[in-house]
């Protein structure tokens, strides 16, 4: 089969062979083409026809709509490959050198249509020891890289687990992901001696050879202050990340940013089921940002506060003045709300500057967003002096650089609108290049001489419609209609006949377009020539553009904070080193916003004397919404961001674990049961005094005596063990919960519900003390449930109340014991006419009795049955 190959197939096979894993878009003249399997993948995604050339399925596209589809199919979970001619195809040549000049993978994807502008797009790597040590960890690097913006941060866990690392992920969002293959391998021969490999006078390992490469990539010459040295894993997976995205862009990757190493002790670390039960930035109900607490807060101006909020949120911080920093900055444009208009204004001018920069140093910026980019920058400069004369942290600002000779660059090169393609020509300004100018001015002249070539001959010949026309393939000509051919003057050569006109060339016509299209072709060149090189000058100073990207960033969501704070009554809290949370009047970030009436709001004081609040109430009643709030109450404050309270103290807390609802994993093959004990394990393995705890209905996935169990045991570990006892909120239906307020640091609270007219109104209102009444079945009445369901379980609570002499509070745990309790007790539930028959029994009065009589009795009360 190869033999019977064409030259260019065979090519195609070559460069496929390389990239089997991704689609190949092999550029043939105007069209990237797709061959084999993937042109069958693709035309089934793209919908495109699926044709056939000497057998081989094929599809196309054009090279200028390439853009759209490749964003289809990297949505569709492919990597591609662009092959692009690497020469003009001339005489002679049998085939053109060919090369794949881009690689897109969903992870390192840099296009501005295809991202969302809202979020990072991380490429994750995960490389982890190979072996595992005797309490189930290993060291483990995860590492986060946003090619489009330059971001990387790398988490090193001396000690990690399968945990930690789905809590990143959770964290993270990777569109991809890049593992390490284990490499005991040589760890393990090196360690004995008597091994060749330990006597060999010189070999590179790969540490040594990564650092060399991390070194090169950041123009760093010691490591030292990143910590990489010292673990091999860290430069490995550094390493490998950099060789990657290398790869895929085929550029230098000079635009990313140092690493930050990030280690457990520097900020919060959040836990997946805290991410998803609190829904920070995706909610459970359809996995988008709706009903977040991202969206509840972001009013970000630009693209890049938008992401440093996500980030934000998910990176709480536990130091105390990095915390008021935040705060007492956005104070500052909460007093002065005329300069956060301003500023905020002037901010919603100011474009992706940081994916710019990154376009820029991947040469992929086109002429108008490096138009774009000096409008950018001078209304950062607006900005930052509307900020300086308003008194805002000078020190910062000052330290900032100046972004003018870039602002005066693009000024003095590019026109103010330009073509949109670098090749067409029309980019750059006169006087720029005195060659240019030539090439420009000959392009003008030349269509001067044309027009009154046209109008000499027109005269000449007497045909007045004698028009000069141009096209792409025949160049300039004369077109002269069928009805005028007789006139045609005999200097006119022929070039070509339609139906109705032939088209006509002169000699001087023949000269007058040689000068203009080789001009239009020199200007096109040299203009493409200049707008690079300016291209290239704006990349060296990507270190500017990302710097005062990041400070605009800083300064768009402070300023958010201080927008939310005046537009939502949000106070400022005060961050303490004690062990208490104080909130006054909180409120729920997200619910207040949703909610059409008014939301009521809540207090909440824990400190170690009140460390475990349990909170009764019937469903519906509220319990989840004042669990939640406080928790994200408390995370915002450690976001620097101010709160929805009328006062609040927080003292910083280590973690926040929460173990809310019955997160199903059944994807996974998880039970109910199983995901909430290994939730709760979790918390009680991990969290300190200084965490804060919130459990919602905790055991409700098993049985009641069970679950009464569990959650009753819990409690008394958390109070019992001095090292943990950390504040927790345990929101339960099990009344018997309760009870535990005899023991110290417990404290009881309900949320108050009024009875009226045989219904009941829930008030929302979190009170101290146990709640007495579940109103589970007028709960059930409001949700619709049939009148004989309610009539019956209003009987059977009656009895079994009477029957336990408790109150209706009690009630659950009691059926759950009935339920195991002997065939006499289970009476109490089958059937109506059962109750009569007892009622005899119990009054039925056997000393008076004969044996015949009792006899008698027995058989009526068959007879009843
Ligand atoms: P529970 O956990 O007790 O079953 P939820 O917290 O789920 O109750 O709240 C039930 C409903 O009441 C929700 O729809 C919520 O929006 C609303 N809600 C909860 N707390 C408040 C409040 N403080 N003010 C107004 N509405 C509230």
């Amino acid at each position: 089969m190869g033999d019977e190959l064409t030259p260019m197939m065979r090519q195609y096979r070559e460069i496929k062979d390389q990239h089997s894993d991704k689609i190949l878009f092999f550029r043939l003249g105007d069209f990237y083409e797709m061959f084999d399997e993937d042109a069958r993948t693709a035309s089934g995604i793209l919908q495109l026809a699926l044709t056939k050339r000497h057998d081989i399925p094929m599809c196309g596209i054009p090279h200028h709509a390439a853009a759209n589809y490749i964003r289809r199919l990297i949505e569709a979970g492919y990597k591609i490959a662009v092959c692009e001619q690497m020469e003009e195809p001339g005489k002679g040549k049998t085939i053109v050198r060919r090369d794949v000049r881009r690689i897109i993978t969903p992870g390192t994807l840099i296009d501005e249509f295809s991202l969302n502008s809202s979020a990072n797009n991380f490429l994750a790597a995960v490389f982890a020891e190979s072996g595992m040590q005797a309490n189930g960890c290993r060291e483990t690097v995860f590492l986060a890289a946003d090619c489009s913006t330059g971001d990387l941060e790398i988490t090193h866990l001396v000690a990690g687990s399968e945990g930690d690392l789905e809590n990143l992920l959770c964290e993270y969002k990777p569109r991809e992901l890049l593992v390490s293959e284990n490499q005991d391998f040589f760890s393990k021969i090196k360690g004995s001696e008597n091994m060749i490999i330990n006597r060999l006078p010189a070999y590179v390992s790969e540490k040594e050879y990564a650092v060399r490469k991390i070194k090169a990539a950041f123009g760093l010459s010691s490591l030292k202050g990143l910590g990489i040295e010292e673990s091999p894993l860290l430069s490995g997976c550094l390493s490998q990340a950099l060789y990657y995205l290398e790869d895929t862009q085929k550029e230098s990757i000079s635009h990313l940013k140092i690493p930050q190493i990030r280690r457990r002790d520097g900020h919060m670390f959040l836990d997946s089921a805290t991410i998803k039960n609190l829904e920070l930035a995706v909610n459970n109900l359809d996995q988008t940002e709706r009903f977040t607490l991202l969206e509840a807060i972001d009013c970000a101006c630009t693209p890049m506060g938008k992401r440093r909020l996500r980030r934000w949120i998910m990176e709480p911080l536990i130091i105390q003045e990095q915390i008021e920093f935040r705060l007492s900055r956005a104070d500052f444009f909460y007093k002065h709300p005329s300069l956060l208009r301003e500023a905020r204004k002037i901010l919603g001018c100011i474009s992706d500057l940081e994916r710019t920069g990154a376009r820029l140093v991947l040469k992929k910026a086109q002429p108008r967003e490096i138009v774009a980019l000096k409008h950018s920058l001078t209304y950062a400069m607006q900005f930052f002096k509307a900020l300086e004369s308003g008194g805002y942290d000078n020190e910062r600002i000052s330290a900032l650089p100046n972004p003018e000779p870039l602002i005066t660059d693009i000024e003095t090169v590019m026109l103010e609108e330009p073509s949109v393609m670098p090749d067409e020509g029309g980019l750059i300004k006169p006087g720029v290049d005195a060659r240019l100018d030539e090439y420009l001015a000959s392009k003008r002249d030349g269509k001067t001489w044309l027009l009154e070539l046209q109008k000499e001959e027109a005269e000449k010949s007497g045909i007045n419609t004698l028009k000069i026309k141009y096209n792409r393939v025949f160049g300039y000509y004369f077109e002269i209609t069928k009805s005028h051919l007789s006139n045609v003057p005999v200097h006119f050569i022929k070039k070509q006949t339609l139906a109705n006109a032939e088209r006509f060339t002169t000699e001087k016509l023949q000269s007058y377009e040689q000068i203009i299209l080789e001009a239009e072709e020199k200007s096109a060149a040299l203009e493409q020539e200049i707008f690079i090189s300016l291209r290239e000058r704006l990349a060296c100073a990507i270190k500017i553009i990302q710097q005062l990207a990041c400070e605009i960033a800083f300064v768009d969501v402070i300023a958010s904070y201080a927008q939310n704070a005046l537009e939502k009554k949000y106070c400022c809290p005060q961050i303490t080193d004690e062990n208490i949370l104080f909130i006054k009047n909180g409120r729920h970030p997200v619910i207040e916003s949703c909610l059409q009436s008014d939301f009521i709001p809540n207090d909440l004081e824990m400190n170690p004397d009140y460390a475990v609040h349990i909170i009764t109430g019937p469903n519906m009643s509220g319990k989840s919404t004042y669990l939640r709030q406080n928790a994200l109450i408390v995370l915002m404050a450690q976001i620097g961001s101010w709160v929805p309270a009328e006062e609040a103290k927080i003292g910083i807390v280590d973690r926040i674990f929460t173990r809310i609802g019955a997160s199903d994993n059944l994807a996974r093959g998880e039970s109910t049961f199983l995901v909430e004990m290994a939730e709760a394990a979790n918390i009680l393995n991990n969290a300190t005094g200084r965490s804060l705890v919130i459990m919602d209905e905790i055991g409700r996935g098993t049985s009641t005596y069970d679950g009464l169990s569990l959650a009753w045991a819990i409690i008394e570990y958390i109070i019992d063990n001095p090292q943990l006892s950390c504040k927790t909120l345990f929101a339960t239906h099990y009344h018997e919960l309760t009870g535990l307020e005899k023991f110290r640091g417990v404290k009881n609270f309900n949320v108050a519900v009024k009875e009226w007219k045989n219904s009941v109104v829930f008030l929302k209102k979190v009170i101290c003390g146990a709640a007495d009444r579940s109103y589970g079945i007028h709960v059930a009445k409001l949700a619709g449930m049939p009148d004989e369901v309610i009539r019956r379980a209003s009987i059977i609570l009656k009895d079994l109340e009477s029957f336990s002499g408790k109150t209706a509070g009690a009630i659950e745990c009691d059926l759950g014991r009935l339920d195991k309790q002997c065939e006499k007790d289970q009476l109490f539930f089958v059937d109506p006419h059962t109750e009569v028959v007892i009622e005899k029994l119990r009054s039925y009065d056997i000393n008076n009795t004969t044996p015949v009589e009792a006899l008698n009795f027995l058989s009526a009360l068959k007879k009843d049955l």
